[in-house]
């Protein structure tokens, strides 16, 4: 067997033009790119779950359903447990959800919105429709009724507060889809802790209503992987089907668990991003050529007169680095984790320096270059 084996031949068809997802590693940066909690995580919990890490039976497969957590998130969110997903990550409830709902049907996205929703559609063998959103971000509700009207829809996604524009959308107009549809419509609420109002309290009235929630953000815990879903029991039925059965290892469902134990910590931490989100954005308003947009979530979406690849590349070369969302409804626009105090003020300082909006020659300027 000389001829060289091609997996490229056995490929399935339908997956060309689907690129991986990259992630450039770099080191010794102020990361404020991935909207991740910036703080430390608290020592006393990450104590409790040492402690408790040394009696975890890891030589048993998981507990599948994760009832404990499940138990924990059913206290948190005040959905019974039978209507509680647990995941590894929400991404993958993104795809659990496209496998059992959306391969051979049309999936509803509104761009400019969280990619995976395209590209785990295009994975589970989905069709991603766009519709995208007017100017202000608003979602163009009547646009998402007349596509969804269209036999082959079976799933909407729509994310608030969204990713990467930071608005939220009102109840009302989540409402209005819901009635007006027998998709599923998921809204990923990945960034509520920070702001906008939960579409958990629809869940009573509307069965094809699925909330997507994750512990990467505002819980610290994106190394460990851990989301769930709230949704009509008889929706997590079909969802079982398709799960991987040990989705969620039992370090994760312990994590998790402790995390929600100690929720004051964390809603004091989350209290102070929300406040230094406000800070950042009123000093960033207020550099001339600065254009920012409002958010309810842990990251603002802001545009300069210069492309955006530029300011973000100057900026990573200044130890700084965010996210370059240039794209169709967000052109030349970038996004910025809201981070700690201090890592919030040398961004700014750096992108004031990039826009020429500050007098290189400053004190601290002299006295830096004088040490070296
Ligand atoms: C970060 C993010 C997620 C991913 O969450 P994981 O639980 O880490 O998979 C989901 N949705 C949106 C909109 C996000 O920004």
């Amino acid at each position: 067997m000389n001829d060289a084996f091609n997996p490229a031949l056995l490929v399935r068809p339908d997956l060309e033009g689907l690129v991986p997802y990259e992630v450039h590693i770099h080191h010794n940066v102020i990361k404020l790119d991935a909207n991740e909690n910036p703080y430390d995580f608290p020592p006393a919990v990450r104590e409790e779950i040492g402690r408790e890490l040394v009696n975890l039976t890891v030589t048993r497969y998981p507990d599948p359903l994760a009832g404990e957590l499940v138990a924990r998130l059913s206290a948190y969110t005040g959905v019974p447990a039978e209507g509680i997903l647990a995941g590894n990550g929400s991404d993958e409830l993104i795809l659990t959800l496209l496998l059992t709902f959306g391969t051979g049907g049309r999936v509803i996205i509104t761009p400019p919105t969280f990619s995976m929703y395209g590209v785990h559609a295009r994975i589970a063998g989905a069709r991603p429709v766009d519709v995208p959103r007017r100017e202000n971000f608003a979602l163009d509700v009547p646009a998402i009724i007349a596509a969804a009207g269209h036999p082959e829809t079976r799933v909407i996604f729509l994310c608030s507060p969204n990713n990467p524009t930071g608005n939220a959308t009102p109840l009302e107009e989540v409402a209005e889809i819901l009635k007006n549809t027998r998709a599923l419509v998921v809204v990923d609420e990945a960034y509520q802790e920070f702001g906008g109002k939960s579409s958990i309290p629809l869940l009573r009235e509307y069965p094809n209503l699925v909330v997507l929630r994750t512990f990467s953000k505002a819980f610290g815990l994106a190394g460990l992987r851990v989301g769930y879903l709230l949704a009509d029991p008889a929706v997590i039925k079909q969802l079982l089907r398709t799960k991987q059965p040990f989705n969620l290892n039992s370090f994760s469902q312990l994590a998790a668990c402790k995390v929600m134990e100690h929720r004051e910590e964390f809603n004091r931490l989350i209290g102070q991003i929300r406040q230094d989100r406000e800070e950042l954005y009123r000093e960033m308003a207020a550099l001339p050529g600065v254009e920012v947009y409002p958010s309810a979530a842990n990251f603002i979406l802001f545009r300069t007169r210069r492309p955006a690849e530029q300011v973000y590349q100057e900026l990573l070369a200044n130890g700084i680095l965010i996210r370059n969302v240039h794209g169709p409804g967000v052109e030349q626009c970038l996004r910025v984790t809201v981070g700690k105090k201090d890592e919030n003020r040398l961004f700014l300082e750096k992108l004031k320096m990039i826009l020429g909006l500050q007098e290189v020659g400053e004190n601290k300027f002299a006295a830096e270059s004088g040490r070296s």
